[in-house]
């Protein structure tokens, strides 16, 4: 039998979950919330961001998405300048003449995101409040959300589900008796079209997608709505859909062949499809994906590999890169563990693996040196001062930036880890 009819292929006893995690609280090295919106406004076309914001938090949008030249944007930051508390009271004058100005200007925008930010000032504004008056003043045209993109969260990937858990109480609700399948996280629409191909294969009609492409088509929600992850730092999202009755349906991520693989069985699980039909509608891209791997397999297996906690990324593609690409796992570090949403990634991960959680940047970086794996992934701002060490770096954020779900980006997800050793050993040439 193979992996698409052994619905236990998977190892049954328990990977790493069981074992004891290095916790570290120091200081960190990553990017703030306010980095989601440059993928959200990309999906979310009828939305738009308002950052209420320092001119800092304006610099970082627009070296981090570039500045649109031919397009309207759709997103901006709204500077606040320090003021004190008695002074609030014309900070939300000014948001209001700003939203005017922009809605007047921009009737394609259906809702707009107050994105708040760690600036005190920004902290003394109630963003809450202001998004519940404007929602009064335009309502039936605009929705107005709030959230919090502030880099005092624990890292960037927390914008997006900060985010995406403003839309959940703004989701209508599923009709009783009814059923579907939501699957929650922004994926490239190239992979949003894949994914409904093959659901629908399996016969699963009813697969809607949080965040959608328009946000004036909110997917509906309630006690037959069950949902699949599609990214592992939605934690708070999910949680937020389980208290409108939705059920998650446990699996590993939708990276890599395996883990795609799993993922998908976990609906059909669900949905009760027959495995004959599940095999056979996952067989052609199975072996697409397992023979495209195969050249980069060559290059990666056997090369130790460590993560330092960026993205939240890190444990479903060291799965896969120690699982399908023979790589060895030195450390894996996460900005943070949620046993809850990890587990069936954790049982698949070796026992050898040093797991780490939270951020102290000297300490990691001190183990790094020591351990002188072949690659370490980890954050911009700490991938020069490595290179300039000898030690080979993958930026983390280019992860969530590439279209790397599915089975037809496996082999993609590989490549992206060859290129740097592929040029070390050019360069040792
Ligand atoms: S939200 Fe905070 S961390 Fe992010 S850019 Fe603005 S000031 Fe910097």
């Amino acid at each position: 039998m193979n992996a698409l009819t052994q619905p236990s292929e998977l190892p049954a006893a328990r990977g790493c979950g069981d074992l004891p995690v290095l916790r570290e609280r120091g200081q960190r090295e990553v990017f703030c919330g306010l980095t989601g919106i440059v993928w959200l406004h990309r999906r979310m076309q009828d939305a738009f961001f308002l950052v209420v914001g320092s001119r800092t938090c304006a610099h970082l949008l627009q070296s981090a998405a570039g500045v649109m030249i031919f397009a309207e944007p759709r997103f901006a930051t709204a500077i606040l300048q320090e003021r004190d508390l008695a002074g609030m009271a014309d900070c939300n004058e000014e948001l209001d003449r700003v939203v005017t100005q922009l809605l007047d200007r921009r009737p394609d925008i259906k809702t707009l995101f107050l994105v708040g930010s760690c600036p005190s000032e920004v902290i003394k504004l109630d963003l809450a409040k202001s998004a519940e008056r404007l929602s009064r003043q335009y309502r039936g045209r605009v929705r107005v959300l709030n959230y919090s993109g502030s880099g005092i969260e624990t890292t960037f990937t927390e914008g997006e589900d900060t985010c995406l858990k403003s839309l959940v109480p703004e989701m209508p609700a599923l009709p009783a008796g009814q059923r579907s399948l939501l699957i929650v996280g922004t994926i490239a629409d190239v992979i949003e079209d894949q994914f409904s191909r093959l659901f629908g294969a399996l016969g699963i009609d009813q697969v809607q997608f949080l965040p959608p492409r328009r946000t004036d088509e909110l997917p509906p929600v309630g006690d037959g709505t069950h949902f699949l992850l599609a990214q592992p730092f939605l934690n708070e999202t999910a949680r937020a859909l389980m208290a409108r009755g939705a059920h998650h349906l446990a699996a590993p991520y939708p990276l890599g062949a395996e883990g795609t693989l799993e993922w998908f069985r976990s609906a059909a699980n669900a949905w009760e499809v027959p495995e004959n039909t599940f095999a056979e509608t996952l067989r052609a891209p199975m072996a697409r994906a397992e023979q495209a791997l195969e050249r980069y397999r060559a290059q990666l297996a056997g090369k130790r590999i460590s993560f330092l906690p960026d993205s939240q990324l890190e444990i479903p593609i060291a799965r896969f890169l120690h699982r399908e690409c023979g790589m060895e796992l030195v450390e894996v570090g996460v900005p943070y563990l949620d046993q809850q949403f990890m587990g069936p990634e954790l049982d698949l991960l070796p026992r050898t693996v040093r797991l780490s959680e939270g951020q102290h940047v000297d300490k990691q970086l001190d183990r790094v040196r020591e351990d002188r794996p072949d690659l370490t992934v980890c954050g911009l701002g700490l991938a020069n001062p490595l290179e300039a060490e000898g030690l080979r770096s993958k930026w983390a954020i280019e992860l969530v930036f590439s279209p790397i779900h599915g089975f037809d980006q496996a082999a993609d997800l590989a490549e992206l880890f060859c290129r740097p050793l592929i040029r070390q050993e050019k360069l040792a040439v």
